[in-house]
């Protein structure tokens, strides 16, 4: 359904997007999750026709986005990161209006109905724009979005602003509305690839560094816990003896003090939870412990594990992309 093949963006000598290639299938819900700046509205902008490329091609149901854009716009709805709603319309106004510039061919007033059904927006359909929420204005971008039913809808940054419950809210959307539609979103938060979507694109500094499922991205996350513990004693013979306990993979001094105490990351081999054992063993050589919290896994974490997984066994996707350099 998507095909962007050695997509390249050069803005001056910085390479926006470097060589990015991938496909997504019909009715495949795909996280595009990199860090700001990695190339996501990039890649957006180029696949929905409002920016052009340096070099590469896109394709939208085998229609050369580049060549035909019309023809691949009419299957794409789109929200950008800055919804282009109107303050001064109603919901309504604004979507009849969307619904003249798509050009759109189906039963007016039934399809608009159904749309505001589904993301919920019926009752507030004659409010003007400027007074709904943040959550609902987001609602109302997806809403223009879902007009003349377009086969592909891509997402850019869908929940950034929105507070916890509309996050909930609008990913629920999302994942029904991947029932119907192509859907591709971007997202720099990796719990909601992990919350939405069924295949994961990991882009950064313009390269796509990972495409897999999304099952596969939890598994190299969660294999092994890291703690960082804070122990008063010998920092040697403390590192020594807790890095030959079981089920501990690793213990680094990271260098930092808490008043007498030393601060070491311990990483844990893949499912093991060694907190009960660091507790039994400093117990016994009296060596307090003043500290002991699980160390999160952001993205930058995920980025250098799955750059360690890319050297050693790579995926599919990543071998491909190395022999082809
Ligand atoms: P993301 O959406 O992942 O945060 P973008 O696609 O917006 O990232 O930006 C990718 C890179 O391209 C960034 O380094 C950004 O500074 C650069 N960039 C984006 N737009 C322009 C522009 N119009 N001129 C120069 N550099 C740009
Ligand atoms: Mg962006």
């Amino acid at each position: 359904m998507i095909k962007v093949e050695n997509l390249v963006k050069r803005y001056g000598t910085n390479y926006a997007l470097n060589n990015v290639s991938f496909e997504i299938q019909s009715g495949e819900i795909v996280g595009l999750l990199g860090p700001n700046g990695a190339g996501k509205s990039t890649t957006m902008n180029i696949l929905t026709g409002y920016l052009s490329s340096t070099s590469g091609a896109a394709y939208i149901d085998g229609i050369n986005v580049f060549e035909d854009p019309m023809a691949a716009k009419k299957l794409i709805g789109f929200l950008p990161e800055q919804p282009p709603v109107y303050p001064d319309m109603t919901v309504l106004e604004y979507l009849n209006f969307v619904y003249e510039l798509k050009g759109c061919k189906l039963e007016r007033e039934a399809h608009l109905s159904e749309i505001m059904e589904v993301v919920k927006l019926t009752d507030v359909k004659k409010r003007l724009i400027r007074n709904l929420s943040k959550g609902y204005k987001q609602r109302v971008g997806i809403a223009q979005a879902l007009v003349g039913d377009p086969k592909v809808v891509i997402f850019d940054e869908p929940t950034v602003g929105l507070d916890p419950k509309q996050i909930l809210e609008v990913r629920n959307l999302l994942r029904t509305l991947a029932k119907r539609h192509t859907v591709i979103l971007s997202t720099h938060i990796l719990a909601e690839v992990q919350a939405v979507c069924e295949r994961v694109l990991i882009i950064n500094k313009g390269e796509l560094i990972a495409d897999d499922r999304t099952e596969n991205l939890t598994r190299v996350i969660e294999d092994g816990y890291h703690y960082e513990i804070k122990v008063i004693g010998p920092q040697k013979d403390v590192q020594k003896t807790l890095s030959q306990s079981a089920g501990v993979k690793s213990v680094t001094p990271t260098g930092q003090k808490d008043a007498e105490a030393h601060c070491y990351l311990v990483e844990s081999t893949s499912g093991v939870d060694v907190r009960k054992t660091l507790f039994s063993i400093c117990a016994s050589n009296n060596w307090p412990i003043i500290g002991l919290m699980p160390v999160g896994t952001d993205l930058e974490t995920v980025f250098i594990k799955l750059v360690e997984r890319s050297d050693g066994q790579a995926t599919v996707n990543t071998s491909e992309r190395k022999s082809a350099r």
